[in-house]
């Protein structure tokens, strides 16, 4: 398989998560701090590309989001992480267990303290059912219940990310197994 992990040079890192946990950011940030090194590593905002791309089917009116047409997704996906002579990728979804586990070298499962995560929410402009049910699948540990069930459990991090400071913490441990992966490689 072309995506087969020992052939990679760049550890390919899943960024899952409770919606509002903060993957999206932790992503671009991710992007840039290896970018500082001049290392290329790419965002794939998994929810952006399925909309983009029209890989969805009905709107989901009652849980007011898309519902995946996944199949056709990931064959794109795979077509998109086949390209990976000179990039790595952060995948950004808040579902893990739909990828093929081959496809990645770690996973962080973002944590978030439900206060602050009601607040991100509701200033996201979430009906209140809508911030209610995400609040209980963060009390639930949902996110990362599914990515320890799904990938080997000891590839996957769990980090809190309420605060300015927690971001830049996770941003430097994560670029450092980036880095880390990255010279083991060479061996
Ligand atoms: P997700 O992609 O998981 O839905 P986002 O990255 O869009 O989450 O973040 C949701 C909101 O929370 C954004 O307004 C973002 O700026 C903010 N945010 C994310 N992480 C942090 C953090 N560690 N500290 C403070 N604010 C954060
Ligand atoms: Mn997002």
């Amino acid at each position: 398989q072309q995506t087969s992990k020992r052939l990679r040079k760049f550890p390919n890192i899943l960024v899952t998560g409770t919606p509002g946990c903060g993957k999206t950011t932790l992503c671009e940030n991710i992007v840039s701090a290896m970018a500082q090194q001049n290392i290329k590593y790419n965002h794939l905002n998994v929810s952006q590309i399925a909309v983009d791309g029209k890989f969805t089917e009905e709107y989901d009116m009652e849980r007011q989001t898309h519902v995946l047409d996944e199949e056709p997704l990931l064959d794109h996906l795979e077509e998109i992480l086949s390209d990976f002579e000179e990039t790595g990728y952060v995948v950004d979804y808040h579902s893990s267990e739909l990828f093929p586990e081959r496809w990645f070298d770690a996973v962080v499962c973002l944590a978030t303290d439900n206060t602050v995560l009601y607040n991100r929410l509701s200033k996201r402009g979430y009906a209140e059912q809508k911030i209610q049910e995400n609040l209980q699948c963060e009390i639930f540990q949902v996110c990362l219940q599914e990515a320890q069930e799904s990938y080997d459990k000891d590839l996957v991090l769990h980090l809190v990310n309420d605060t300015d400071d927690d971001m830049e913490d996770n941003v430097e441990s994560i670029s450092k197994l980036i880095n880390t992966g990255i010279n083991s490689r060479r061996n």
